[in-house]
């Protein structure tokens, strides 16, 4: 996806396809979505319809291989602890706390063998073979070698896009084999606004904190967050037996633009699965609850509450107490389940 801020990034990525490099460097500060650009334009080559201004079309057969995460052309090589876990841009550093083995926060040598016997072969389906590999400065000393070995001599039809907010830790021996592409930071303004969207309480600090970087706010305000967001999806999963008053109750310490939000999407959620239009888009993990409740409604009904919880985001930011805000909406979305 493309955030708001990328629009002129993405008319220079989409000027340079006419003439392709083999090797593109993307490097800016972390957390301003550079990786999403980047996967974003890798959709965009192995489209068979793209738009006129070269965005994926996310209709054809190749994109919807690249949604499902297994187009026979495109690779991507990360680290196994960006793997685990969906979103998350590039930051290795806020890993879960699991008490399990941790996931490798490197990109191992096997990865890069994997990588380049399949560069090794040609394309299945005639066209580009994209492969995107972040954080570059993952590679450890072996395999940055082997990775510039294939550079070197890249493969036909092959594109590389090398993700990362450490140029300084990349070989100068790589950078002189890639065409550097420097991802521009979102205004403060755009940055606000998009964290806002995100349902952010206290945007400004959480900006601030995140050193202006719009991704790494977000994931910030989630992460503390994170305990009573899953409590409030897990109920909201309950949907006909959901029990809307104790769930004000216990979710009152949430900022109420955060509960619209993740209302929102959970919403937007069960109408694709009524409608049939697709899976899960927010909440792949709750596919299951998702199928229950849109059972127990229907499009009509979901329609309106979506459309009421769009005005309640209106006023969201009055001094009205959180609680009582919370035990509207949320007796409104019991309503409408049969
Ligand atoms: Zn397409």
């Amino acid at each position: 996806m493309l955030y708001p801020w990328q629009r002129e990034d993405w008319q220079r990525l989409t000027a340079l396809r006419d003439r392709l490099p083999h090797a593109l460097l993307l490097h800016g500060q972390q957390g301003i979505g550079k990786r999403d650009l980047a996967l974003h334009f890798a959709q965009g080559l192995l489209c068979e319809a793209p738009l006129a201004d070269g965005q994926p079309c996310n209709h054809c057969g190749a994109c919807h291989w690249f949604g499902q995460g297994n187009h026979p052309d495109f690779t991507v090589v990360r680290p196994e602890a960006l793997e685990a876990g969906e979103g998350g841009e590039g930051d290795a550093e806020s890993g879960s706390s699991s008490k399990k083995k941790a996931p490798s926060k490197i990109i191992r040598m096997e990865q890069v063998r994997q990588l380049i016997e399949a560069v090794g072969v040609g394309t299945h389906r005639a066209g580009l073979r994209v492969v995107v590999v972040y954080p570059l400065d993952a590679l450890q000393t072996e395999g940055a070698n082997a990775l510039l070995k294939t550079l070197e001599e890249p493969p036909p039809s092959t594109v590389f896009l090398l993700v990362t907010d450490r140029i300084d830790r990349v070989l100068p021996t790589t950078l002189s084999r890639c065409r550097q592409f420097s991802v521009a930071p979102p205004s403060a303004a755009a940055a606000l606004e998009w964290l806002r969207s995100q349902g952010v309480a206290d945007v400004e600090a959480q900006l601030a904190q995140a050193g202006g970087a719009p991704l790494t706010a977000l994931h910030a305000a989630e992460a503390e967050e994170q305990p009573l967001l899953r409590l409030l999806v897990s109920q909201l999963g309950a949907g006909p037996t959901f029990d809307a008053l104790a769930a004000a109750e216990q979710l009152q310490k949430l900022p109420v633009p955060m509960v619209l939000g993740t209302l929102q999407r959970w919403t937007y959620d069960l109408l694709s699965i009524s409608l049939g239009t697709g899976p899960a888009r927010y909440f792949p993990k709750e596919q299951a609850a998702l199928g229950r409740c849109a059972g127990a409604t229907d499009a009509h009904r979901l329609q309106g509450f979506a459309g009421r919880l769009v005005n309640h985001r209106r006023s969201e930011n009055h001094p009205l107490a959180a609680r009582l805000v919370m035990e509207s909406v949320f007796l409104d979305y019991r309503q409408i389940f049969r």
